[in-house]
């Protein structure tokens, strides 16, 4: 989402945070595929998974909080995501992204 590339050692090693966009476990159950990951630093990680950083199906990151686009996903070619389990995310902090949704972008 931010480009950030964390590293973490001397080498280059970088660092990088594997986040389901639906969540497993319950009450959601999404499932551990490729499909419903995304790879992102750790902030972005956290701001994702409590709903600060959502997605559109077109792709677009906006900042919930700010009620601003963030950033264009960055994706890689083979990696499909799929988008119902961005609107599942998305349905899980009901009327924070209604404003950029229906507004006029
Ligand atoms: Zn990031």
């Amino acid at each position: 989402m931010c480009r950030a590339r964390v590293v973490v050692a001397p080498e280059g090693q970088a660092f990088s945070n594997c986040a389901h966009i639906k969540a497993l476990g319950r009450p959601y159950d999404g499932p551990d595929i490729l499909e419903n990951v995304l790879c992102l630093c750790p902030n972005c990680h956290i701001r994702f998974d409590r709903g600060a950083l959502q997605i559109t199906d077109d792709f677009q990151v906006i900042d919930t909080l700010e009620g601003r686009k963030f950033a264009d996903l960055y994706r890689v070619g083979e990696h499909h995501i799929d988008v119902q389990y961005l609107g599942s995310h998305r349905s899980r902090w009901p009327g924070r992204m209604e404003a950029w949704l229906t507004g006029p972008n």
